[in-house]
Order: C-alpha cells, then structure tokens, then sequence
C-alpha cells in the first residue's frame, strides 16, 4: 500500500512539468481554490503557490515585473506549459473577458463591430500551440478566422491600442 503525502509533488515535476502535448488542457487534479487555480506547497515553501504560476516560470522563465500567468484556454485549473504565458494584467484581464471568466462590464475593444478580436487574442491564437479547432472553440470563432490569422491574413484589431508594443514571446 503506497500512500505518498507528495502525490501532488510527483505528479507536478513527473507529469506537468514534463508534459509534452500542447493541444489538450492538463487538468490540476488535486488542490484547487474556488476560482479554480490549483495550488501547491513545495518543499521550503511555507505557504500554497499557484501551480500555473509556477508552470508559466518553467515554460516561459521568470516572470518579467508586473506580468500574470495567463492561459490561452481560458481554463484556470489547466497546468499545460503550452497553454500558459506571461501577459500583462489588461490582456490577462482582455483574455478573461474573451472566455467568459469574467462579466464584461463594456464593450471594451468591441465598439467597432467588425472588430472580432482583440489584439491581445489574436497573438494568443498564433502563439499557443491549440489547434485550430481547440482555439475556435475557445474563443467562438470560426476555424477559418484562426487559419487566416496564422497565415496572417490582415484582420482588423482593436483600435488604438496605447501600447502596441508590449508583445514578449
Ligand atoms: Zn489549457
């Protein structure tokens, strides 16, 4: 009978941080806090980290000043290193607004009707490894939206964006 009081540890460094399938979601199975966040207390840790959090570093290195772990699934109990990466609060927020994590209390980023994506979406959709079906149904798109934003099709964005050039890989 094994029982170790670290299943939680093994299947962390076994499994997540060493998983290799960028399509489907990787589900945290074990603590989780009400929003959905899956936490963990590592050795020589006194409190719960954020396993997504602490996934996004493994994947993407340290987190730059000020940046979140955001999903690109839109899933908050997803640990996938592929589904994970550092945004700013405003995308990660745009992103929570995109997946319905979230009541939009505007219609940020949506005032021009034929703006179907934001910008902060439209980088999601090149940069994470989800197909393009994942993605569409993610975000409610069609996949020929996400096949043409892969080959670059121009697409209208959000206008005026005051930051344009915060993008980071
Ligand atoms: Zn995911």
């Amino acid at each position: 009978m094994r029982a170790p009081r670290n299943t939680a540890r093994l299947f962390f460094f076994e499994k997540v941080l060493k998983h290799d399938d960028p399509v489907s979601c990787l589900i945290w199975p074990y603590a989780k806090l009400p929003g959905g966040y899956g936490v963990i207390k590592l050795k020589g840790w006194r409190v719960n980290q954020y396993v997504h959090r602490l996934v996004c570093e493994h994947a993407n290195g340290p987190p730059p000043a000020g940046l979140y772990a955001a999903h690109c699934c839109g899933n908050a109990s997803c640990v996938n290193p592929y589904h994970l990466r550092w945004a700013t609060p405003r995308e990660n927020q745009m992103d929570r607004h995109a997946h319905g994590t979230i009541i939009r209390p505007d219609a940020r980023g949506e005032r021009n009707p034929s703006a179907k994506l934001t910008e902060a979406q439209v980088r999601w959709i090149r940069a994470c490894g989800l197909s393009a079906v994942e993605v569409s149904k993610n975000l409610n798109v069609t996949t020929n939206l996400v096949w043409g934003i892969r080959r670059s099709m121009p697409i209208r964005l959000e206008p005026n964006d005051p930051n344009p050039a915060r993008t980071r890989p």
